[in-house]
């Protein structure tokens, strides 16, 4: 059932106990959103925890209550924990993991994402926000609540990695006032893109190696990374790596395919105009019109010609 802002602020404030998450492979919205949501609830009295079932990238530890974030680890665990809201934030239920598993509370979803499969008890879905995080910006205001450095740290990520620092055609004026205003709270923009950008001297000779995979196809319309199963293992971390592919003059749909394991594949794709999105769906992933993901289970070769095809096919029908 989808409900408005108001009433997403109501339950949230008449909660007690909540548990947040955010989708695994989790990237500055995910965690930034979880973080300020939870600094924002502590605030108010109430108990929070918070589960990302994922490693969380060293990156963000720059921001404050990264070190609260815990794993399910559902094996080990007794019994349930008894909450009264369960608050997982952007990405629909399909992604969070083991952490459905391990907590008895009603679900309650908060997100942007235009694919949001919409199957919690209570949704607030709006895909018109850039990030999660200004939904959270938003939120804050409507619970009357005020902000603090930590939390403005936290949001403030959210919205700038999801926007490409503020690039990206979902920046909307809402976009620049929010962050102008978490500012004044004391974020500092330089120390959060420092943070977020620094890549340890193995993974930049990584993005190097990575490179030499890169592929143009469909008239040089797409262009891809190809990282086999022995590749993706050497590298700590792929993030930014397919924007590099992204600038190239010509090119529409990046692609970066990541081999995990013998038959499992991650897609990542980025558009200056098509809806990678669909595509990401078409393959049970989902995303937004310009970036979105997937998993192919499948060999690398096979998911290499599937999702090359996939594109193509795409961009002739010109969606
Ligand atoms: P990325 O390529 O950075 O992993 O993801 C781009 C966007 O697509 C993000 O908003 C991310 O949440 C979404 N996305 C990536 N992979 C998946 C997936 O497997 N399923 C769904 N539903 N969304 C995905
Ligand atoms: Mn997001």
């Amino acid at each position: 059932m989808n409900i408005s802002l108001a009433e997403t602020a109501k339950a949230l404030s008449g909660a007690r106990k909540l548990v947040l998450t955010a989708h695994v492979n989790p990237d500055g919205d995910a965690i930034g959103s979880a973080l300020g949501l939870g600094h924002v609830l502590r605030g108010m009295g109430k108990d929070v925890q918070v589960f990302i079932d994922d490693d969380i990238p060293a990156i963000f530890s720059v921001l404050p209550g990264y070190e609260v974030i815990e794993r399910p680890e559902k094996e080990t665990r007794e019994e349930k924990i008894k909450a009264d809201l369960l608050v997982v934030l952007d990405t629909s239920l399909d992604r969070i993991g083991d952490v459905g598993d391990i907590v008895d509370a009603p679900v309650f979803n908060i997100d942007h994402h235009v694919t949001n499969k919409g199957e919690a008890e209570r949704l607030y879905l709006d895909s018109n926000r850039a990030a999660t995080a200004e939904i959270m910006y938003e939120l804050i205001k409507e619970m009357g609540q005020d902000f603090t450095q930590d939390i403005a740290m936290c949001i403030y990520t959210g919205i700038a990695t999801d926007t490409g620092f503020f690039r990206y055609s979902n920046t909307t004026p809402f976009t620049m006032r929010a962050a102008a205003e978490l500012m004044e709270y004391g974020v500092k923009p330089n120390i959060i893109s420092e943070a977020m950008e620094q890549k340890s001297y193995d993974v930049v000779k990584g993005m190097a190696e990575a490179m030499q995979t890169i592929e143009r196809f469909c008239d040089g319309k797409a262009a891809g990374l190809f990282l086999d199963q022995a590749l993706t293992a050497s590298i700590e971390n792929t993030e930014g790596f397919i924007d590099m592919v992204r600038v190239i003059e010509g090119v529409d749909v990046a692609v970066l395919l990541k081999c995990k394991e013998e038959r499992l594949c991650r897609v990542s794709m980025r558009s200056k105009g098509l809806d990678v999105a669909k595509i990401a769906d078409g393959f049970g992933g989902g995303g937004h019109v310009r970036a979105a993901g997937c998993t192919l289970e499948m060999s690398f070769a096979e998911a290499k010609k599937t999702i090359m095809e996939a594109i193509g096919k795409a961009l002739e029908a010109g969606i």
